[in-house]
């Protein structure tokens, strides 16, 4: 049996005073490969967002465990040391800071090592991960998104997974805002990650991309928590019925 990465256990938490997650659970173990579905402003990127600690997210209930500790109670960039990583919906722009400034801090920030990489090194090694992650080489000197296409930033969010390589991705509609092309790549990437110990949770509402990362689980989450969990048929119905139909179908609540 693969060992249990994340568990989350009735998960309550809100912003703005307002509770958005209503008693969520979900469990990943080493190596799978989720997808969470669901319809727009039903908690998904608050989900993330408390998983890597954002601070404007209270938890007000539930339980959270990374490797058997409380993943509540450590810092984002403790968080991120210990294989934690999310990929943004909406990337920010940060004039001033270069790529390879920015990328270079986050490398040494989640390298748990003591010696810190020489930035001629660093630069070699971001070569490859640039290749890797189908980004051309002339965006290491531009100031960090700004600029960039929708599609470009989130190109920059797939390779900061590259070059961290951590345990969980979290990955919030990586395609969303890409041409077809463009979310073909990211399909390579992902697919080239997979390994037994990369655990992946992609938050997506396109099923093609499900065709070519083939995941383990799919779950479908309605204000606030996952009321539906299943395989890729799942993806497909929802795809076929929408989300609005699908509900009704199954005889869930429809808010
Ligand atoms: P999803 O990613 O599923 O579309 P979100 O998690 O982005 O949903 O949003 C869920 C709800 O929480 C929405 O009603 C959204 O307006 C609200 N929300 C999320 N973050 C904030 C925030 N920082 N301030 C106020 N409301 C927020
Ligand atoms: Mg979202």
């Amino acid at each position: 049996m693969r060992k249990v990465l994340l568990a989350i256990k009735g998960l309550h938490a809100r912003v703005q005073n307002q509770e958005i997650l209503h008693g969520l659970d979900l469990e990943i173990r080493s190596g799978e490969f989720h997808v969470l579905m669901g319809p727009n402003g039903s908690g998904k990127s608050t989900l993330s967002s408390v998983l890597m600690g954002h601070t404007s997210y209270e938890v007000s209930a539930g339980a959270v465990q990374w490797e058997g500790k409380n993943l509540l109670k450590m810092k984002p960039e403790e968080r991120a040391r210990a294989g934690l990583f999310l990929s943004f919906q909406h990337p920010r722009e940060i004039p001033g800071v270069n790529l390879v400034s920015f990328l270079k801090s986050s490398y040494n920030a989640v390298q748990t090592k003591d010696a810190k990489i020489s930035l001629f090194q660093f630069k070699k090694m971001l070569i490859d991960k640039m290749s890797v992650a189908g980004m051309p080489l002339g965006f290491m000197n531009r100031y960090l998104n700004v600029g960039f296409s929708g599609g470009e930033k989130k190109k920059c969010e797939i390779l900061q997974m590259v070059l961290l390589e951590p345990k969980l991705a979290i990955l919030d509609e990586p395609d969303s805002g890409m041409d077809l092309d463009a979310v073909k790549d990211i399909c390579r990437v992902i697919k080239a990650l997979r390994n037994p110990k990369q655990s992946f949770l992609l938050i997506t509402h396109n099923p093609r991309i499900l065709d070519c990362v083939l995941p383990d689980y799919v779950h479908l989450m309605v204000e606030g928590k996952i009321v539906k969990s299943g395989g890729v048929e799942l993806a497909k119905r929802i795809e076929k019925e929408g989300y609005v139909n699908f509900m009704k179908a199954k005889g869930l609540k429809i808010l």
